[in-house]
Parts: structure tokens; C-alpha cells; sequence
């Protein structure tokens, strides 16, 4: 039984650093005249309207993306996030990640989305089919990491993947673990993105589970690369203060993008926000 639904929380602090963190890797994917095949595993319904009585009820978006309003940045990265969010700012939505990379895709680039609840899946196909992009796009009603798993390594093997569980249960932590490991056995190159939460006790205190992810992952003979994003100051009644998402296999600099990225994005969230950057696992190439 799914009963996580992303409207509640789209457009959050969380959602900014994840898809900035995609849009990173989307931008250095497109450097290159080759085409390259995207997989997001959790998809979504697409694009949220803020307006909506989900959002409304928890309100999470206007300690984020409305934040980011009348925002004009120096570093071309946010300045690529912020055009990106622009083409739904007017009608006060906020595009997932599915649609963010939609956007982004040129003609020969390819997108697989897997989503698993019901309504959520019929949203996103129907947003997918509106997208601003060019590219080929394939949604799957199906189990993500099971997704990911079969179709890797996708033809070309040049790409990357997004895993964006709602981590309603403990077991989805070692569930990730298990099909990135799959998944790297046999697409070896692939730079995979898994976003993860930081939770205060109020919610479930699974940072140890987090980190614990985290950890397991730095150990499987790639570079990982691991940026958080602390929005809030953690007590016991925080919620989500924060969030993460290990790199595996980064593209070269996405390290210092990122880190020029959220220098300038930080202060503009919030005084006590902060941001790391750390390689727990880093062999020069
Ligand atoms: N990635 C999206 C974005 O950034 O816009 C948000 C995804 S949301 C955090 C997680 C989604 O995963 C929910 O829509 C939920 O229905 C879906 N989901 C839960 N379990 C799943 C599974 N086993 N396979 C695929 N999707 C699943």
C-alpha cells in the first residue's frame, strides 16, 4: 500500500537541492554531442501545482522555491535551475524531476520514468506527454528499483540515474542498496543520484539509516561523492531539517559545481542554512 504522495512536500528545501543536484549532471551529460539515457525510478506525478491543498497544508514550498523568487544568481548552474523552474513559476507549479529532465533532453537523448501508485502514474503520463523538451520519453508503471535493474545498462550506456524513494519503511534503505549494487554489476559506468532525508526524532529520526546508506555505498569501489543540504537548525522536532544525495561515479567538477552552486544558494534559504560536500570514496582518474 503506496500512501506517500509528493504534494505535500514538492518545491521544499529537498526538492531544490535534489534537482539541482540532476540538473548538474543533465548539464554535463549535454556537454557532449553524444546521446545519453536518463532513468528516474520514483517518479512521481511530474509537476505540482502550489496552489494545490496539499502543498497548502504543509506549506513546505514557502520555505523553498518561493524563497528563490526575484532570485538573480551569479553561478550559471542556478541560473539554469531558476530558467528551468521559470517555465512553471507563472502558473504557481513546481516541476518534479521527471520534468526537469524532460525539459532538458535533446532529440537523441532519452528518459525512462518508473512510477508505482496508481493515480500518481496516470498524472505523470499525462504531464510527460506536455513537456517542453525533444527527446524520447518512456514512463513505466512498474516497481523502480526492480525498473532500473532490468533495463540496465540501457543503450548507450552514457547516462545517469535518479533514485528518489519516500523511504516510508526502514527496509527501502538496504532495498536501494541491493539494486545499486545490481545495477553496477551491470552498467558499471553509471552515475547514479540517490537523494536521502535527514529526519529529527519528530519524524522518525532514520538519519542513522541515512548515513548508514551512505556509508555501505562509499564502499563499493567507485567514487562517491556526498552533498546534504541543512535547511534548518536539528532538534527533536525539526522534521526534515535536511537532505542528501550520494553521488556514485560524479562527472568530473560536479564537486565544485555543486559547491559553488550551494555558496550562493544557502544564504538566500535561510541564515542557519548550510550545505557540505564530501568525497567518502575518491580515486583520481
Ligand atoms: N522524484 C520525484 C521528484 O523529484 O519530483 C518525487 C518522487 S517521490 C519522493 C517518491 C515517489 O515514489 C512517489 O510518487 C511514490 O508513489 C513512488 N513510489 C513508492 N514506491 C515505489 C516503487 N517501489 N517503485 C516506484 N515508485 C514508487
Amino acid at each position: 500500500m503506496l500512501s506517500y504522495q509528493h504534494g505535500y512536500h514538492a518545491g521544499n528545501h529537498a526538492d531544490i537541492l535534489k534537482h539541482l543536484c540532476w540538473q548538474a549532471v543533465i548539464n554535463r551529460l549535454k556537454q557532449k554531442n553524444k546521446p545519453f539515457n536518463l532513468i528516474d525510478t520514483h517518479g512521481g506525478s511530474g509537476c505540482y501545482s502550489l496552489d494545490s491543498e496539499q502543498a497548502n497544508k504543509t506549506g513546505e514550498y514557502k520555505d523553498g522555491v518561493v524563497k528563490l523568487d526575484q532570485f538573480s544568481p551569479q553561478d550559471p548552474l542556478l541560473v539554469d535551475y531558476l530558467a528551468a523552474l521559470a517555465l512553471y513559476r507563472n502558473n504557481n507549479e513546481y516541476p518534479g524531476s521527471p520534468v526537469l529532465a524532460a525539459d532538458l533532453l535533446r532529440a537523441n537523448d532519452a528518459l525512462h520514468v518508473m512510477e508505482l501508485h496508481p493515480g500518481e502514474f496516470a498524472n505523470l503520463k499525462g504531464v510527460l506527454k506536455r513537456h517542453k523538451g525533444q527527446g524520447q520519453i518512456h514512463s513505466h508503471f512498474r516497481d523502480g528499483l526492480e525498473g532500473l535493474v532490468a533495463l540496465s545498462p540501457p543503450k548507450p550506456n552514457r547516462g545517469a540515474v535518479l533514485i528518489d524513494p519516500p523511504y516510508e519503511s526502514r527496509s527501502e534503505y538496504q532495498a536501494v542498496i541491493n539494486a545499486v549494487k545490481e545495477c553496477l554489476k551491470r552498467w558499471p559506468q553509471a552515475q547514479i543520484l540517490i537523494w536521502y532525508p535527514l529526519l529529527s526524532a519528530r519524524a522518525g529520526d532514520k538519519t542513522g539509516e541515512s548515513e548508514a546508506m551512505c556509508q555501505t555505498l562509499s564502499r563499493l569501489n567507485h567514487n562517491v561523492l556526498q552533498v546534504e543540504l541543512l535547511a534548518q537548525d536539528k532538534d527533536a522536532d525539526t522534521g526534515m531539517y535536511g537532505s542528501g544525495v550520494c553521488f556514485i561515479n560524479p562527472a568530473w567538477q560536479i564537486d565544485t559545481i555543486l559547491t559553488n552552486s550551494l555558496t550562493e544558494l544557502c544564504p538566500r534559504l535561510g541564515t542557519q542554512c548550510q550545505h557540505n560536500v564530501v568525497w567518502l570514496n575518491h580515486t583520481e582518474s
